[in-house]
Parts: C-alpha cells; sequence; structure tokens
C-alpha cells in the first residue's frame, strides 16, 4: 500500500486529493493545525479512511515528526494561505506559511530522508498567481515569472526553492504550476464561489445583490477535481519536472455573472451587481490563460469540465445547500 502525507488536507485541493489517493488504494496521512480544526470533521467525512496528523508548516520538528510518523512514498505540499486578497493584509504570515512553509517542508524531508531525497516523492502546489503581470500569453512552463501580490511572491519562491532542492539534492520534486480551480468546495471568498453563492441566494429570495470588485480580469478557471488528477500524474514519472495546468481558456467576471446568472433565469444581472472599492485589489493580476500542452503530451493530463459546466455545477450545489439552510432557518 503507498503511503501519502498531504499538508493543507482540509482545503479544497487537499479534499479532493486525499479522496483520489484513498480510491487508489493509498494510506493517506494529512497534516492538520490545532487539535480543534474545525473543519477536521469535514474531513473526516469526506475521507473516512483518512490518519490525521498534527503538524504546521510554521514548525520544521512539527513536520519531521509527521514525516516519521506517515513514513510516506509521496508528500504533496498544497498547504498555504491561499487567497490573495488577504496576502497584502497578512503580508508576512503569507511569506511564512506560503513561502518559507515550502523550504521548511522540503528540509524537513532532507532530514527525514537522511540526504537521500530522491526516496521520497515531493509535490508543490505553485500558482498561476507567479505569472502576475503576464510576459506572454498564453503562459507556459518557460514564461517569466512577474509576480502582483505578496501571495505571488510568496509561491514563487516555494517554485524555485522546490526547483533548487530538485538540482541541490536530486530530490524527486515537482512545481505544479495550476491556474484557478474551482469547484462546490471552494471557499466563499473566491469570486467564483461568492458569485454562484449569491446567484443561488438571490434566486431564492435571500438576497437583493451581491458586492464585487473588479469585474475586467480574466481568468484561466478550471475544475478542482480534474487538476488533483495531474499532481498524482506528475509524482508517477520517472523524473520530476514542472508542468502547467490549465484549461487554455480564458474568461472575465462578466462571462462568470453571465453564465451563473443565466442558470437560475436571469439574463440580466445588471441591477444585483454593485461594485465595491473594498474587494479592488492594490495591483491586478489582468488576464490569466495556461497552455497546459506539456502536461498533456508528457502526462497524458486533459481537463473534463468546461468553464459552462463547472460554473453550472457550482450553481446548482449552492441552490440546494442555500434551501437547506433557509429552510432549517425556518423551522426555527
Ligand atoms: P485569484 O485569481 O487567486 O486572485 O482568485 P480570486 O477568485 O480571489 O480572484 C479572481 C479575480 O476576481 C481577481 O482579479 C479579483 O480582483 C477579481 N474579483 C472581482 N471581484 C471580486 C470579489 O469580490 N472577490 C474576489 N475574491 N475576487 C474578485
Amino acid at each position: 500500500m503507498p503511503r501519502a502525507l498531504i499538508t493543507g488536507i482540509t482545503g479544497q485541493d487537499g479534499l479532493y486529493l486525499g479522496e483520489l489517493l484513498a480510491a487508489k488504494g493509498y494510506e493517506v496521512f494529512g497534516l492538520v493545525r490545532g487539535q480543534s480544526n474545525p473543519k477536521i470533521s469535514t474531513v473526516e467525512r469526506i475521507i473516512p479512511s483518512i490518519e490525521l496528523l498534527e503538524g504546521d508548516l510554521r514548525d520544521l520538528s512539527s513536520l519531521i515528526g509527521a514525516l516519521e510518523i506517515a513514513q510516506p512514498d509521496e508528500v504533496y505540499n498544497l498547504g498555504a494561505i491561499s487567497f490573495v486578497g488577504l496576502s497584502w493584509k497578512q503580508a508576512e504570515l503569507t511569506g511564512d506559511i506560503t513561502g518559507m512553509g515550502v523550504l521548511r517542508i522540503l528540509e524537513a524531508l532532507r532530514i527525514h530522508t537522511q540526504g537521500d531525497m530522491s526516496k521520497v516523492r515531493f509535490y508543490q502546489a505553485s500558482s498561476s498567481e507567479m505569472f502576475g503581470k503576464v510576459r506572454e500569453t498564453p503562459q507556459r512552463e518557460s514564461t517569466p515569472f512577474h509576480p502582483r501580490s505578496p501571495y505571488g511572491v510568496a509561491k514563487t519562491f516555494g517554485h524555485y526553492m522546490t526547483v533548487n532542492y530538485r538540482e541541490s539534492y536530486d530530490a524527486f520534486a515537482c512545481s505544479g504550476i495550476l491556474f484557478n480551480h474551482e469547484s462546490e468546495r471552494r471557499g466563499h471568498e473566491f469570486v467564483t464561489r461568492k458569485v454562484t453563492r449569491a446567484v443561488a441566494r438571490i434566486a431564492l429570495g435571500l438576497q437583493a445583490s451581491v458586492a464585487l470588485g473588479n469585474l475586467d480580469s480574466r481568468r484561466d478557471w478550471g475544475f478542482a477535481g480534474d487538476y488533483v488528477e495531474a499532481m498524482w500524474k506528475m509524482l508517477q514519472q520517472d523524473t520530476p519536472d514542472d508542468f502547467v495546468i490549465a484549461t487554455g481558456e480564458t474568461h472575465s467576471i462578466g462571462e462568470l455573472l453571465d453564465v451563473a446568472f443565466s442558470r437560475v433565469g436571469i439574463n440580466d444581472w445588471s441591477s444585483k451587481v454593485t461594485q465595491d472599492p473594498r474587494f479592488f485589489r492594490p495591483a491586478e493580476v489582468d488576464l490569466l490563460i495556461g497552455d497546459a500542452s506539456k502536461a498533456a503530451d508528457e502526462l497524458g493530463w486533459k481537463p473534463t469540465v468546461t468553464f459552462e459546466q463547472l460554473v453550472h455545477r457550482m450553481v446548482d450545489s449552492d441552490l440546494k445547500i442555500e434551501k437547506i439552510a433557509a429552510s432549517r432557518a425556518s423551522e426555527d
């Protein structure tokens, strides 16, 4: 039975990856911060066989301890402060967890493997936010980075540290440069889920409108369930490498609003969306669109869910969730 350790198990990707690996017969260990973490019950419901270990990406010895218990064949570092908007308000914390956390887990692995880092395969969750103010379109593995937020800067540090450990210590370390990937498990602070939840609530008469920031930025949005498959595939190769994972399509926030509102029969959303300066960012990433042809050629990976299908499944799921919440509230 192969063994895997996942940091960030309570996040969207951690849950999908944990499910995937458990279904493949892995013994899956998840790192969680704090015994009373409220998300633990969700993890245990979705991945009943999970073994949770306490540890923190800010604490090297806790990472060494977790590796000693898990004895993993594969380590997936998905733990991070992952919301770009927050990263300006908590820049130092973002640098510490999203950036330095990568160095700490690599160091923990180096110590754990007594320097033979090729023994344990390592996946680093890198991000299209590293491209930031993009130097070429579409973005590929060779595109230079120009991050635009403390989050993007921290992810860039983590990416280069992963490459450096591969080159310095022969680590089997891969960096997956994943473009935005969403699902019904996405946090409410991200624009896709914020929109699909608001659309569901507006359709049910629970709220009148939604306040957003910049409606002009464009993203390459895929389905998170597809993207965790790519993570696993990277670690099954003969040699470690870096891959862009993306759909190759880009859509604006305006298009996201079109698809989400039309799912509930609203074709003109202009009176339902307001703009609030609070949601604008100090520096913006205007356009992201990835070229995942290397992943297609070498990993045989392709996305299976279209933008429309993705938005529809998120709206449908939020309609269900909000209906249940509303009927519970009316019973009280
Ligand atoms: P990101 O690509 O990792 O920053 O993912 P987000 O979902 O947080 O943001 C995607 C884009 O949506 C960014 O360009 C944001 O500026 C834009 N956006 C516009 N309004 C909002 C909003 O109310 N919330 C968030 N999170 N993003 C917004």
